[in-house]
């Protein structure tokens, strides 16, 4: 089993996919970052993005799967019903995201595949899936014995990949963040979130010396504020600037800041320039672009210093007094 845990991005814009000559550096991909941890392939939202993944998921005869969605909007989901290995009948789909009953991520999946809106059903897809809406105080837990739901992290194996929620109301109709958790290194994926004066204080204790913090900055300083030239302030649409971005990376000193969901309109120049504003106020910055990977490197094996330092970020977490709570 490999000792990395990798991040890498497929689809790293927001709103709707912006092909083009203007947008090949970054790319045009909406949402959508793989997350491995070892041999374990975790999914981060289904955007377009997932569609290439999906291919080489297939190839790599990928056969257990875990997809999070962070909400259930467009940019978020269109991918989904192109997703090659749902229709491998070998292929097990383990789908989390948020609802308010269990069955509500279920629904509105089925109903994005209806009839009227879309040729396959989300039945005639192939694959087995255990769909599932899940709630803030839930922890999701993938190790030996498989995928299953904790409401704390007692008695779990050292080497799970362990996986929070912090439900944000900072996007309408509110927004999941995750923290992927595996062997002492952590990845927190906050888009679609829009900063506080004074910064989001709950995302900020989530966020909390995360390895790696992929956050929301879709806008420009000026756009956000009404200044650009034939575009309306954006104040309350749900994302960041840049700033704001990079105020949650340092207040929750993050390891590294990735800014993420560009907005569609924005050309490889522009978004060029965004990340080095940003590297002026967090230096540990950098814009997402589709291909981009990260390597963290885990420890190898289960020894006594690695699992106090699994225990302590799991210890640290449950006392974090977010939302319900998370233990
Ligand atoms: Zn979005
Ligand atoms: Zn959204």
């Amino acid at each position: 089993m490999s000792d990395e845990l990798r991040i890498k991005f497929w689809g790293v814009r927001g709103s709707h996919p912006a092909p083009g000559a203007g947008t090949v550096n970054y790319g045009g991909n909406t949402a959508c970052v793989e997350i491995r941890a070892g041999e374990r392939t975790i999914i981060l939202d289904a955007g377009t993005g997932i569609i290439p993944l999906g291919r080489e998921l297939a190839q790599r005869r990928a056969l257990e799967v875990l997809l999070l969605f962070s909400h259930l909007h467009h940019d978020h989901t269109q991918g989904f019903p192109f997703f090659l290995p749902g229709y491998l009948p070998n292929v097990r789909l383990h789908i989390f995201g948020p609802g308010g009953t269990p069955e509500t991520l279920s629904q509105v999946l089925e109903h994005n595949q209806s009839s009227e809106m879309f040729p396959v059903s989300l039945r005639d897809m192939a694959s087995a899936k255990d769909i599932q809406s899940v709630r803030e105080s839930q922890i999701i837990v993938w190790d030996e014995a498989g995928v299953r739901l904790a409401e704390s992290t007692i008695g779990v194996d050292h080497d799970a990949v362990l996986i929070r929620i912090h439900k944000s109301y900072a996007h309408p109709g509110g927004v999941y963040v995750y923290r992927i958790t595996w062997r002492g290194k952590s990845v927190v994926y906050a888009t679609d979130t829009e900063g506080y004066v004074g910064t989001d204080r709950k995302l900020v204790q989530f966020a909390k010396e995360a390895d790696v913090l992929i956050h929301d900055a879709q806008y420009s300083e000026e756009h956000y504020r009404g200044q650009l030239a034939g575009f309306p302030s954006t104040q309350g649409y749900g994302h960041s600037t840049v700033t704001m971005a990079c105020e949650v990376a340092a207040a929750s000193e993050a390891g590294q800041l990735i800014l993420f969901h560009h907005d569609p309109s924005y050309s490889d120049a522009l978004v060029a320039g965004m990340e080095t504003s940003a590297q002026a106020l967090f230096n540990k910055a950098r814009a997402a672009y589709e291909g981009l990977e990260l390597a963290l490197s885990v420890s190898p094996s289960p020894n006594r210093a690695e699992r106090s330092a699994s225990g302590d970020e799991a210890g640290r977490l449950r006392s974090v007094p977010v939302g319900e709570g998370l233990g």
